[in-house]
């Protein structure tokens, strides 16, 4: 080993912690950890004398679920499928305890000297600046959902993907008496994260049969979502190793929904900014109103990047508790959009993005709402009270992936927001789903169609 060279915190932390693989990683449009696996020492020393710089092949930027790349774009067979340059963020490697003597090093894709446009960080962080540059900064905390199955994935594929057992065979929302397994998945998934310095507020069952639900402290919107990406590889991981499997799907089964609802609040210097009365109140303040009236106006414009896929729209039925107006409310679990807590953490919980999303990008979305509804002084619709999957004011939120994306291309709204290339490059990747889905027959169509039509 050189030593010429002052000691990286990667270093430190190889040395500390015994690591002897480095994963160096980013994040795919689905939210996903895409990188490769490096011994630890090597990376360190290489990463610290200059002497590697890494890169991945692009396409990881511009493919679907399976893999598959766009037919048209910079991701596209078109393209050669060349390599993206990554700029890894040496100095904040993290330890995975979920994985054997196992570090993170996250990198950002780069190209042209600057972060590259069109990865998810950047959308994020172009939606994060333009609003910050507006004046008010957000917090965001996010709320996760996912069905904990029986069986491994491989387990699931071998059967055909059929009679798939949920962990638990009953509604245990707020059940403290679940089954072992299910406490032993959600102990060694606390302890994990906790571990990676990544400390999970509580872990609920829900109402899905198998469904867990696990919330985050708030914090800043990239922490935030970095930190999610993370725990879904943690809860993942930790499935497999228990003979499970975690699922990420909006709608796993008929009439089961996984959301991931988007808590934001909003400050500046001197204090949060969505409260009217910032020590105890419950009304929004003007410019809450604005916030609200600005994410019911832009995020059907923007489903795509909440609601990526052809499953994502099954999820958004009404008495679901996942929203199917978009409606906003007082303390409202029915509504699109819910405010809720008081005074300081006053704060709108966004009930649209599935569990399925890439949070970056549908944190994105919330952000660009936000600030078209403050930048243009938006005033929200009348609150509904009661039922809002019975609110005929409000409009219905997208049905289907192609009716959302049909919107999303010709929104003026969402290239004005995002930039024509951003829209044009995730409509691509969407489009994928689309037409994956269209080519194939269901078994619901077997079942109703066989012998019936
Ligand atoms: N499962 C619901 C959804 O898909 C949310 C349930 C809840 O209120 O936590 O959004
Ligand atoms: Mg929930």
């Amino acid at each position: 080993m050189r030593t010429d060279l002052p000691t990286g915190p990667l270093e430190e932390l190889v040395d500390r912690f015994g690591i002897e693989t480095v994963l160096l990683a980013t994040v795919d449009v689905q939210g996903r950890l895409k990188g490769k696996e490096h011994d630890a020492r090597t990376l360190a020393e290489r990463l610290r004398s200059g002497a590697l710089s890494p890169e991945m092949c692009g396409y990881v930027l511009g493919t679907d679920l399976g893999m598959t790349p766009p037919s048209s774009g910079p991701f596209s067979w078109q393209s050669g499928f060349g390599d993206v340059a990554l700029l890894p963020d040496v100095e904040n490697p993290r330890v995975l305890p979920w994985l054997p003597a196992t570090a993170l090093v996250l990198a950002d894709p780069v190209s042209g000297g600057g972060p590259h446009p069109l990865a998810p960080g950047t959308v994020l962080a172009e939606q994060l600046h333009r609003l910050v540059r507006l004046g008010p900064v957000p917090l965001v905390g996010i709320e996760s959902e996912f069905v904990l199955y029986e069986g491994t994935a491989r387990d699931a594929a071998a059967a055909g993907w059929r009679r798939l057992r949920p962990a638990v065979g009953d509604n245990s929302d707020y059940a403290l008496d679940q089954p072992f397994v299910v406490r032993e998945f959600g102990r060694r998934l606390r302890q994990v994260l906790a571990g990676a310095d990544l400390p999970v507020e509580a872990v609920k069952g829900e109402s899905g049969h198998g469904q867990v639900e696990v919330t985050f402290p708030y914090g800043q919107a990239m922490d935030a979502c970095e930190q999610h990406v993370l725990f879904k590889h943690a809860a993942k991981t930790i499935a497999e190793e228990q003979g499970l499997t975690a699922s990420f799907m909006a709608a796993p089964s008929t009439g089961v929904g996984s959301g991931m609802h988007l808590h934001v609040s909003l400050h500046d210097c001197d204090g949060p900014l969505l409260a009217a009365d910032p020590v105890h109140g419950i009304e929004l303040s003007e410019l809450g109103g604005h916030a609200v009236a600005g994410l019911l106006t832009v995020l059907p414009d923007l489903a795509p990047l909440w609601a990526p896929y052809v499953n994502s729209y099954k999820r958004l039925q009404p008495h679901s508790f996942a929203p199917a107006r978009l409606a906003w409310g007082r303390d409202n679990r029915t509504c699109a959009v819910r405010v809720v807590g008081h005074g300081r953490s006053l704060r709108l919980e966004v009930r649209l993005p599935g569990a399925d999303a890439n949070p970056m990008l549908a944190l994105a979305a919330v952000l660009a709402g936000i600030r078209h509804g403050i930048a243009e002084k938006l005033t929200p619709p009348p609150a509904a009270t009661g039922d809002a999957y019975r609110w005929l004011d409000a409009p219905l939120v997208p049905r289907s992936l192609e009716e959302a994306l049909g919107r999303f291309e010709a929104s003026a709204l969402a290239g004005e927001l995002l930039g024509e290339s951003v829209v044009a490059h995730l409509a691509r990747v969407a489009r994928l789903d689309l037409d994956h889905h269209a080519a194939c027959v269901t078994d619901a169509e077997v079942e109703r169609g066989l012998a019936q039509a």
